[in-house]
């Protein structure tokens, strides 16, 4: 059957425990690539509950930059401001921390410092997750496969309902235009949920501003002939 990697970015939020709630209530486990800037006394108790509750929160930098437009020193505070919050996190749950898993945001691997990027992720003891069986030619050809940080390979894009670019273009307003994504069947650009040729890792948001789509998206998956599981780790 096909498998489903869940991944949760842009967090924590004031509604992530009802967002676990609920994902632990469907036996749907995700990793939760969170943002430092976001973790606060209140937040830090949602990163805690999560750990508790089986789910893996790795790191996606502190204020979300594009790699590409900050110096490499930048970069490594970035990354490792965070990762001490996760660790903060894992210290108070009292789970130990497995896994040092990152995720760049918008997928910029800083540019000119691509490779010293990678080998600083590595240094530091950051794993690559290991996400089984993505078929896609676009997947492959650009080596997502490849490197230590993780991609995705369905984007949600609940970001749109509060995009200028999207409001402009008016084209994702309603809860049924997510939906309907779910279902288009373009598997090579980007829309592969419904074919059961490649598994998939599916990007959602926790933003505060589209937290009722959360729910209606995650019972829609929930609907699709998937296994939802998580990666192995290198
Ligand atoms: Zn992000």
């Amino acid at each position: 059957m096909k498998k489903i990697y869940l991944t949760i970015d842009d967090g924590p939020s004031c509604h992530m425990r009802k967002k676990l709630d609920y994902l632990f209530k469907k036996n749907m486990p995700a990793l939760w690539y969170c943002r430092g800037e976001y973790i606060d006394n209140a937040t830090m108790s949602h990163l805690v509950y999560a750990i508790k509750n089986n789910f893996i929160i790795a790191n996606h930098s502190f204020s979300h930059p594009y790699f590409s437009t900050i110096t490499f020193k930048q970069a490594m505070d970035e990354i490792l401001r965070t990762e001490k919050l996760i660790e903060k996190a894992y210290s108070l749950s009292g789970v130990p921390q497995k896994y040092k898993l990152f995720r760049f945001p918008f997928l910029d691997k800083g540019g000119k410092y691509k490779k010293e990027l990678q080998d600083f992720l590595k240094s530091e003891g950051f794993q690559k997750a290991c996400f089984e069986n993505i078929t896609y030619k676009y997947y492959q050809n650009n080596n997502f496969g490849e490197d230590i940080d993780a991609p995705w390979t369905f984007d949600a894009c609940e970001y749109a309902l509060f995009s200028k670019k999207s409001m402009e273009k008016r084209s994702l307003f309603v809860v049924d235009d997510f939906i309907s994504r779910i279902h288009t069947d373009l598997p090579e650009k980007g829309f592969g949920l419904m074919s059961q040729d490649s598994n998939d890792i599916v990007l959602l948001h926790d933003f505060n501003q589209t937290h009722f789509l959360f729910e209606p998206i995650i019972d829609c998956l929930e609907r699709l002939p998937v296994e939802f599981v998580l990666p192995e780790f290198l």
